[in-house]
């Protein structure tokens, strides 16, 4: 049997290490034990790259927890965020990951193509990709996406929970469709398009069901909703339907299965004690409405809460075991762990 290196298509670390202020990179690279994620715990648990997210919170956006572990429930939507506001916030998230890829000395490297994370796969590096979790901190100009572009920006989503000036974010609601407000606006439409001229990848999840289907027909890029599960086991707003699926599928795409329990549970409900197997349905759903070639991790630790037997990065091989045990032979497991997130991010950026 072999021990799988695990690309995941979601954390939040960025956001944990934010409060750290100068000691940030210091704290992920020594590793602080706290939270889901920092190197040392990373390398024990087989994390061998992943998508890290530039996410801006919102002032207006409490402790809403409480809330979704409710039988039913419906958060209110946070207020757009003002850019002026938001730009240093992604400026200073950036910087940590800028500063963590110095701190770590060869260790961790911010990639910006598929051949740049495959070596460091095979090197035992960690390969970063930098990724914005909401369009907040790019101009309706679009001057400032040139820029983070040429820093390495290389996925972006138009949304969180919330609007911008590019599209509609679904709120935290259980039971939901997906459908919960417009599509994109003009400025989304083009923002699209200047991300499939710069090969930047297009993040589907928080988006809206009418912001989706507006991708894509826009879009000439793989579908890609990098932490999502399916909304036929849990039909939470944050999940996708079986239709989205297909248009994931037809589009050579992906989804990455998110690890919040709230995403995993059919009753909607954020608890740590979910058993492992509630999970893996959402990877035999996925991999039966989107293919073997289209479904990998999406884990969001640092941003959600996940099963009591995950724990933190440390579980992920208890999480390929179930998997194993579950009955996946191993190039299939091979594909879920690192391979398809790869390919699909070469498609998406070119070889
Ligand atoms: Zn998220």
């Amino acid at each position: 049997m072999t021990a799988f290196p695990i690309f995941d298509g979601h954390n939040d670390v960025l956001l944990r290490l934010l409060p750290k202020g100068g000691g940030a990179a210091r704290a992920f690279v020594a590793g602080d034990g706290e939270g889901h994620l920092d190197l040392p715990r990373m390398r024990k648990g087989g994390f061998a790259g992943g998508l890290f997210a530039v996410f801006l919170p919102s002032p207006d956006f409490g402790h809403v927890d409480h809330l979704m572990r409710q039988a039913t429930y419906d958060v209110p939507l946070p207020l757009p965020l003002d850019p002026a506001a938001a730009r240093p916030v992604a400026e200073a998230m950036a910087a940590i990951l800028f500063r963590i890829e110095r701190e770590a000395a060869g260790a961790v490297r911010i990639c910006r193509t598929a051949a740049e994370i495959r070596q460091s796969i095979r090197d035992g590096v960690l390969a970063t990709v930098l990724h914005f979790e909401g369009a907040e901190a790019i101009d309706t100009s679009l001057d400032a996406l040139e820029v983070w572009h040429a820093a390495g920006l290389r996925s972006l989503g138009l949304v969180w929970s919330r609007p911008t000036a590019f599209g509609h974010g679904v709120p935290f609601r259980y039971p939901s469709s997906p459908d919960t407000g417009d599509g994109l606006t003009e400025a989304g439409v083009r923002l699209v398009r200047a991300c499939n001229e710069k090969r930047i990848l297009v993040d589907l999840s928080h988006l809206n069901e009418k912001g989706f289907w507006d991708v894509a027909r826009i879009s000439d890029a793989p579908l890609v909703a990098t932490h999502s599960n399916a909304h036929a086991l849990s039909p939470h707003a944050r999940n996708l339907t079986d239709d989205q699926l297909a248009a994931i599928r037809e589009s050579r795409g992906m989804v990455g299965v998110n690890f919040a329990t709230s995403f995993i549970r059919p009753d909607g409900r954020m608890d740590a004690a979910t058993p492992l197997d509630q999970l893996l349905r959402h990877f035999d759903h996925l991999v039966e409405k989107v293919g073997i070639d289209g479904v990998g991790f999406g884990s969001d630790f640092d941003g959600a809460t996940v099963p009591d037997e995950i724990q933190d990065v440390t579980g992920l091989p208890a999480v390929v075991e179930a998997l194993r045990r579950h009955g996946w032979d191993e190039p299939s497991l091979r594909k879920l762990c690192w391979e398809n997130w790869v390919s699909v991010l070469e498609r998406t950026w070119g070889g």
